[in-house]
């Protein structure tokens, strides 16, 4: 599903990632761990195509990141979806609107959008407020419909940069248990985060990245 080769990331200044091997299967839910500043970001949109290695390989589906084609770059993130911490919804725009608008730029048919919208609206509890414009909702409604906008393309990977890093304890174990609904699905997860009840709620496979290295991968508690 996602492989990495001897992957290698550089700025001016630093070493974002250093010499990643790594393989991800299909359905895994992996926790990405380690301080600000490790490389967790890096490492997710590397996967997400956002930034190409200096060294290294990443095969995403079989398909090698670095290699594809300018054009090719959207049909590949139509299958991933990608959640952040800071949001990035249109705020005068509806809930609906929002999530819709994946769909929207793929040409889905509008019978079909609004049918696929209500779908995940559900699945993240927020169908009753699709009419509500987004920049007045709370920090965790927010998060719910970006998590909705990430999934409703049915994303085979769905990648997740501190997604709770907004949201008070009680509303960070929703979250929590929302991604373990979509994981239990069959979608694999990856998430990055430094918040502990993260990744002991999540009770998956936790690589800890430091300085840019991969310094521990362990799989779930039994
Ligand atoms: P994390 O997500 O673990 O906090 P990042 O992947 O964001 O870590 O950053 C890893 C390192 O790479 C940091 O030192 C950061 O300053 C640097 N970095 C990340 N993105 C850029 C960029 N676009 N330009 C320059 N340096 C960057």
């Amino acid at each position: 599903m996602i492989q990495l080769f001897h992957v290698s990331k550089f700025f001016k200044r630093c070493t974002a990632l250093h010499n990643i091997t790594l393989q991800i299967d299909k359905g895994e839910c992996v926790l990405l761990t380690g301080p600000s500043g490790a490389g967790k970001s890096t490492l997710l949109k590397l996967i997400f195509g956002a930034e190409i290695p200096d060294e290294g390989q990443i095969l995403v589906q079989n398909r090698n990141i670095a290699r594809l084609r300018e054009a090719d770059i959207p049909y590949l993130r139509r299958t991933m979806g990608f959640v952040l911490q800071n949001f990035k919804l249109l705020p005068k725009k509806t809930v609906f609107e929002n999530v819709a608008l994946p769909l929207i730029i793929q040409g889905v048919s509008t019978t079909e959008s609004k049918k696929r919208v209500r779908e995940v609206l559900k699945a993240v509890g927020m169908a009753h407020k699709h009419t509500i414009q987004t920049g007045v909702l709370s920090a965790g409604e927010q998060q719910r419909v970006c998590i909705a906008r990430a999934i409703v393309n049915d994303p085979i990977i769905l990648l997740a940069d501190e997604p709770t890093g907004n949201l008070d304890k009680a509303l960070t174990s929703e979250i929590v248990e929302l991604f373990k609904t979509i994981n239990a699905r069959g979608t694999t997860v990856l998430l990055a985060t430094h918040n502990q009840t993260v990744v002991e709620e999540m009770n998956g496979r936790v690589i800890h990245l430091q300085a840019g290295r991969m310094v521990s991968d362990k799989g779930p508690m039994e």
